[in-house]
């Protein structure tokens, strides 16, 4: 995900999928040829190779999606097993604890999968966890070569599967559109690297720079941005205050996983009464708190830790298996402001995404997204507009 906007589907439409995925023209004219041994020949054919290369992992990229906001802490993936130039088999990742993308691709493929290419766009497994490894399914599958998009960061897997793979006689080619592999698990690797989840700040501002706790007309709404970004991230943190007066943060996408809530309550009474929280939910929020609170729904976790330090938050978010939380700042109150104040020097927010509404506010009082130690430039900044409203995001 190094550009948020082209490689996520709620911002950028989804890469356009062939007309007929099993038998491009393109994959024909290279299958066709790959028997070709004059100097030309070989290396219109090499183009041609490449390009179909780049084809079936951006198939596998946009499989791999399937699974936004269900996979953690495992990352997503997305295979395609090819024979012949034609897609002979189909799969990705769906859940943690159920098979790997490999599984259900070689599944589909069935006896093609002999002497075909398997791509996939995060190197395969060779560890036995939940399921047995991806690396013994693709040697008995008898595959030919496989094309990773990246290798795994995780350090169980790192390489390890593409030394099996080649040490059984597989032809492995490794960084086919990487860049957009990476982008797709931004958050996965963010959290191998660092032991943090991967937070991204959102914020809405009027025309005339005031922070507001509203969000743009229609932006919950199934199919919009905010709606969508729910769905893509494992927590949201929200400030107490936003938590005692509003809704929770909901996805209205088909299929979405709703993200923890995991609320930050500064200086709250002895009850913190969360009226959106059904009792049956409590077990999906957890409150951290600078003082004892009694939350109501009871089931709730609190949790009072001796400093409010979003850093060691994300690390112990990412300790429970989440990749990636949204850091919602409607309703941020001077606790949640100074919880947030060292954010980039201590590299705990990745991203920003900021809503701008297209009316001038007089009444909210003061421009509080000020706070950070020092002004810097955001990084791969893209911009797109939304119901009126305009949507910029970069990195920190
Ligand atoms: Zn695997």
């Amino acid at each position: 995900m190094a550009s948020w906007l082209v490689a996520h589907p709620q911002l950028t439409p989804r890469p356009v999928r062939v007309a007929s995925l099993a038998s491009p023209p393109l994959a024909r004219l290279a299958a066709g040829r790959a028997g070709g041994r004059g100097l030309t020949a070989g290396v219109r054919c090499q183009t041609q190779a490449g390009d179909m290369d780049k084809h079936y992992m951006r198939r596998c990229v946009e499989l791999a999606r399937k699974a936004t906001g269900h996979t953690s802490p495992n990352p997503m993936v997305g295979c395609v097993i090819v024979r012949d130039g034609r897609v002979v088999g189909e799969g990705f990742h769906p859940k943690a604890g159920q098979p790997h993308a490999e599984v259900f691709a070689l599944r589909d493929a069935g006896d093609l999968a002999q002497n075909s290419t398997a791509y996939v766009s995060l190197e395969p497994c060779n560890h036995y966890g939940r399921t047995p490894p991806c690396t013994e399914a693709l040697i008995n599958a008898k595959v030919k070569e496989v094309v990773v998009g990246m290798t795994d960061p995780n350090p169980i897997v790192a390489s390890k599967g593409i030394e099996k793979l080649r040490g059984a006689g597989i032809d492995v080619r490794v960084g086919v559109e990487e860049a957009l592999c990476r982008e797709l698990n931004e958050a996965y690797i963010h959290r191998m690297h660092t032991g943090k989840a991967f937070a991204t700040l959102r914020a809405t501002l009027s025309m005339n720079g005031i922070v507001t706790n509203q969000l743009g007309k229609g932006a919950e709404e199934s199919g919009e941005y905010y709606s969508q970004l729910i769905k893509e991230y494992d927590g949201v943190i929200i400030s107490s205050n936003l938590a005692r007066m509003s809704t929770l943060p909901l996805s209205h996408e088909i299929d979405a996983n709703q993200p923890l809530y995991i609320i930050i309550a500064h200086g709250e009474g002895p009850v913190l009464h969360i009226p959106f929280l059904r009792a049956e939910n409590a077990h999906k929020a957890i409150v951290f708190a600078d003082s004892p609170v009694t939350v109501e729904p009871a089931g709730v976790e609190v949790a009072v830790p001796r400093e409010m330090e979003l850093g060691s938050i994300l690390h112990l978010l990412a300790q429970r298996g989440l990749c990636s939380v949204l850091v919602d700042f409607r309703e941020a109150g001077e606790g949640f402001i100074s919880f947030l104040s060292d954010f980039q020097e201590k590299k705990l927010v990745q991203k920003v995404v900021v809503e701008m509404m297209p009316v001038w506010l007089a009444s909210e009082g003061f421009t509080n997204l000020g706070f950070g130690g020092q002004s810097f430039p955001l990084k791969n900044v893209e911009r797109r507009e939304v119901n009126g409203c305009l949507l910029l995001e970069g990195y920190v």
